[in-house]
């Protein structure tokens, strides 16, 4: 979030029902404010849509949520139950040497990673993932294990992302090592649980619901209706910011950067340089092709939660997900298998204008190669296109946040995936934290 949300103005106007603007005016409402909330579409959610096919569920975005504290408190109190990956099925595969690999490295690679996680000390100075896992880990585990990772969760590579805007826990003090100071804070944090000042707490799992990410949105938008009624407002496009700042509320948009900047841009010379930097915050595009494949199709069908692809593999997806491997019902018979690949990221702008023909060619060409699919097997698809995906969270972006707070006219936030996390899991914890403890629940 960037701004400030005056606790004395209880007037509180929320535009955008995607998943950021609905867990704001969640929050908000539970916490006293009188909320409106507005939203263009005549539908909620966003970007998280599932849609329901003959042969199973095809997720827009999100597939899954990490089920942190906070995430799980929130579902059990919306009534959504959530399930995590299934027992057999927690395998997660780097594609290399042309085969899916549990354990990406060669037993010299990792004897240099543990070598370097032991001896290499930070300079302090380590300014994207990239300088971070070539310092502490080494060459090979940058490009087998952090590079396929932040292209599957960012759509970009560890030298375009910036370590303390998106991993400020990963951030190693100078003249410590790796080993030495995560070790360091478990057993601080061991010493806490024994002494009673802290709880121990399991590994948060990636969870999602059985019928799909909607079902939040769904129980945000339910719950939503029955406490704001005729101050919730779908089908209703904001376009006149000042007149809404004037009337005295609290204005949060939780709307994409670019919308944001149209919005701002109208209000007066400082909201044109405040809109200049919104514009200049780049956002990865994403095709994201959810493909559904008849289970004979296999010899053996993949288990596992999916795959990764190191750029060097000159594969054409980022990754693929193993849906109906790792969640129950995301296929509507075991007759079918569900999988997605995500094609696109900070340099895939290509993919966007590629036919949904053309689309199908490359899919089916990588069921193929990578999961030994039958090369006649059936494929249905379902193929959604994000010009605008996932912000870069690059050292730039970092210092766009500093200059759009000092720019922020009262009474004006911003909350969105561009403001501090991309994941569900980071805007509710975000969230959580820059709000006081609510008054009801
Ligand atoms: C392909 C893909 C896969 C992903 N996978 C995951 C995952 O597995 N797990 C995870 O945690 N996250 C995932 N994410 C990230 C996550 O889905 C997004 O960060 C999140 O949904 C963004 O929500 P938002 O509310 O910030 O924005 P949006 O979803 O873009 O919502 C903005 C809302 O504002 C509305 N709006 C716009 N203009 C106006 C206006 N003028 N007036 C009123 N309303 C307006 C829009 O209609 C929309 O409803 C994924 C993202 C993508 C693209």
């Amino acid at each position: 979030m960037l701004g400030r949300i005056d606790p004395s103005r209880k007037n509180v106007t929320v535009v955008g029902a995607g998943i950021s603007g609905l867990l704001t005016a969640y929050y908000l409402d539970a916490r006293g404010y009188q909320v409106t909330l507005l939203e263009k579409s005549s539908e909620v959610g966003g970007l998280i849509q599932s849609h329901s096919l003959p042969t199973g569920l095809a997720e827009s975005a999100a597939h899954s949520l990490l089920a942190t504290p906070p995430v799980l408190e929130l579902c059990e109190k919306l009534g959504v139950e959530l399930f995590s990956v299934q027992e057999n099925s927690k395998a997660r595969f780097i594609f290399r040497d042309a085969r899916m690999q549990k354990l990406p490295l060669k037993f010299l690679e990792i004897l240099g990673a543990i070598r370097r996680a032991l001896f290499a000390r930070s300079t302090g100075q380590e300014i994207t993932v990239q300088d971070w896992a070539l310092k502490h880990l080494g060459q090979a585990p940058a490009t087998y294990l952090m590079t396929p990772m932040l292209r599957g969760i960012y759509g970009a590579s560890p030298a375009e992302i910036s370590l303390t805007a998106a991993f400020p826990k990963l951030q190693i003090p100078a003249g410590k090592t790796l080993l030495g100071y995560f070790v360091g804070n478990f057993i601080k944090a061991r010493i806490s649980i024994l002494r009673g000042r802290s709880s121990s707490r399991a590994r948060p799992r990636m969870m999602t619901p059985r019928g799909g990410m909607h079902e939040i949105v769904a129980a945000l938008e339910t719950s939503l209706q029955s406490t704001l009624q005729d101050r919730f407002k779908k089908g209703t496009e904001v376009q006149d910011l000042g007149t809404l700042l004037n009337s005295g509320t609290t204005v949060i948009l939780c709307t994409p950067a670019q919308v944001a900047a149209q919005l701002i841009m109208g209000l007066d010379a400082a909201g044109a340089a405040l809109a200049r930097e919104l514009r200049q915050i780049p956002y990865s595009p994403m095709v994201s092709v959810t493909a559904h494949v008849p289970t004979a199709a296999f010899a053996e069908a993949p288990h596992g939660v999916g795959v990764l692809m190191p750029p060097s593999t000159d594969r054409k997806c980022l990754g693929i997900l193993f849906n109906s491997s790792s969640f129950p019902q995301r296929v509507n018979t075991l007759d079918w298998q569900s999988f997605t690949l995500m094609l696109g990221g900070s340099q895939g702008e290509k993919w966007l204008a590629f036919s949904d023909e053309e689309l199908s060619g490359v899919v089916r060409q990588e069921l193929i190669e990578v999961l030994k699919m039958e090369s006649q097997a059936e494929v249905k698809l379902k193929i959604f296109r994000w010009p605008r995906a996932i912000p870069l969270y690059s050292a730039e972006l970092e210092k766009n946040w500093q200059r759009i707070e000092e720019g922020l006219p009262k009474g004006l936030v911003l909350c969105s995936n561009y403001t501090g996390q991309v994941s569900i899991r980071g805007i509710l914890e975000n969230l959580h934290s820059r709000l006081e403890p609510a008054s009801r629940s």
